[in-house]
């Protein structure tokens, strides 16, 4: 028999965004109830930045191993056991879900692992195999179902797999290949490529557009180092698959031979897999869920939060977006900010990394700005015992030339995300370049450049 319960919030998805709400609108005192279908973290916790983070320090620590006699180190043999890293990461992420299921407890919201419904706005049926189906009543609804990755609709493209998979293949790939020019692609064949995977990168168009092309020309370099083959402006348009190898075939004609074949050409929403089919939500032109400047959907007392909405889907938006939204609807003095989303700052995990905030050059053009560009182009110090097996770091500032203002501090190097943060609360403060030619630097650091570029 159905039981039937009722919540001031309902939560559909446990991802980042998700989480923060219900743990934030339970603790001002609402009756919350969060479900999600998979694993609570979402995206994120299980299949997103946090294997990746912990993949690319141990594929950074692979690269440094195999440079340590550079260091004076005599390491006459080492192997990297897949096995064991794969469930060391696998258990991390147990734990982190341990961790996230106790704080929501925690914070006085109730949890429910099944697949929940929207039968409408105010009805959610929860069903799971562990447990009889529950309805729940609410007031008021938020979605943060996130979104999945998009498969590339080409005959055989059911051997694609997706970064879904990618942390939990059974043995290390001989060769991958990877789809798109993306964040995940560039990713997770930097990752790869430093185990010594044979990794082959495909984009229909460049590789990361959005970014500085001084900084995607300097990626590039990073591909040769390691041995990337990499393919721009060509498309996938068959995949074939004979004995263990995968034969993926492009409209120029060429061919590549791997053993996996990664689809990473971007994500979108699911409406029957989130549980929303039965919801006439208003999509934006982009097909994002459209809402206001409350996160209210095109329904009332329906909210969205997150990458279905569309901004920019990183965790730290949908932590932002779902603490604004718990606040918004429980919190009585409560002031809703609107988010700015131009300073947001990005990073992409390669080796070396890049990290951005702001505007690029171009960017700065088109949105009417005079601006004028500070650069520096140096070997970081970590690299000076291998000096010919290394990406120089570049470092890019981009000032309004009115204003003195500082638009967009642009990075690839070591510890480009770990700098950049702060160059992040620099820019939000409206620095200007005389700010940074006043402040003085750390030395020896590649973060010492911001401060005296002239
Ligand atoms: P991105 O949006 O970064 O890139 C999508 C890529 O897929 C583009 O190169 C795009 O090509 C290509 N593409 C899209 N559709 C097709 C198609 N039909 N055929 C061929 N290629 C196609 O997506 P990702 O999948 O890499 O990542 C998803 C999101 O996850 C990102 O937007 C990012 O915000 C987030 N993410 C963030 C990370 C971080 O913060 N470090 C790490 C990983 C993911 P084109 O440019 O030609 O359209």
């Amino acid at each position: 028999m159905s039981q039937s319960k009722s919540y001031d919030l309902v939560v559909l998805g446990a991802g980042s965004g998700g989480v923060r709400a219900a743990r934030i609108a339970a603790s001002l005192g609402a009756k919350v109830a969060l479900i999600e279908k998979r694993k609570i973290g979402g995206t994120c916790v299980n299949v997103g930045c946090v294997p990746k983070k912990l993949f690319s320090y141990a594929a950074n620590l692979h690269f440094d191993l195999i440079r340590s006699a550079a260091w004076g180190y005599h390491i006459p043999q080492f192997n990297f056991d897949w096995n064991y890293w794969t469930n060391f990461v696998a258990k991390d992420i147990n734990r982190l879900n341990g961790l996230y299921e106790a704080t929501i407890k925690k914070s006085g919201a109730d949890y429910f692992n099944g697949f929940g419904i929207v039968e409408d706005p105010h009805t959610i049926s929860i069903q799971s195999s562990s447990h009889p189906a529950i309805t729940l009543q609410a007031d008021r609804l938020l979605l943060a179902t996130g979104t999945r990755p998009n498969i590339v609709e080409v005959p055989g493209s059911e051997y694609w797999i997706t970064s879904d998979e990618i942390f939990s293949l059974p043995e290390l790939p001989k060769h991958l290949f990877i789809y798109g020019g993306g964040y995940i692609a560039v990713e997770i064949a930097t990752i790869f490529a430093q185990w010594g995977t044979k990794v082959t990168l495909a984009t229909r168009s460049t590789f990361l557009k959005d970014f500085d092309p001084d900084i995607v020309n300097r990626l590039y370099k990073e591909f040769d180092l390691l041995n990337i083959e990499y393919i721009v402006n060509d498309s996938v348009v068959r995949l074939e698959q004979k004995d263990n190898y995968i034969s993926v075939h492009f409209k120029s004609g060429r061919s590549v031979v791997c053993n996996v074949s990664l689809c990473a050409a971007g994500r979108s929403i699911d409406l029957e897999d989130a549980g929303i089919k039965n919801l006439l939500l208003k999509k934006n032109t982009q097909g994002w869920l459209e809402v206001d400047s409350q996160f209210q959907t095109s329904i009332s007392d329906v909210f969205a939060v997150g990458d279905i909405t569309g901004y920019l889907p990183l965790t730290p938006v949908a932590l932002r977006q779902g603490e604004n939204v718990a606040r918004h609807l429980f919190q009585k003095d409560f002031v809703l900010k609107p988010i700015n989303y131009e300073n947001i700052a990005t990073a992409v995990f390669t080796s070396p990394p890049i990290a951005t905030v702001g505007m690029t050059l171009e960017q700065a053009k088109k949105q009417g700005f005079t601006a004028h560009v500070f650069q520096a182009d140096f070997l970081a110090m970590k690299y000076a015992p291998h000096r010919e097996h290394a990406v120089k770091t570049l470092i890019k500032l981009i000032v309004c030339t009115e204003s003195d203002r500082v638009l967009g501090f642009h990075m690839i190097g070591i510890d480009a995300p770990e700098i950049i943060q702060g160059m992040a609360v620099a820019l939000q403060a409206g620095v200007t370049k005389a700010m940074l030619n006043e402040t003085v630097g750390i030395h020896p650091t590649s973060a010492e450049e911001w401060v005296t570029l002239r």
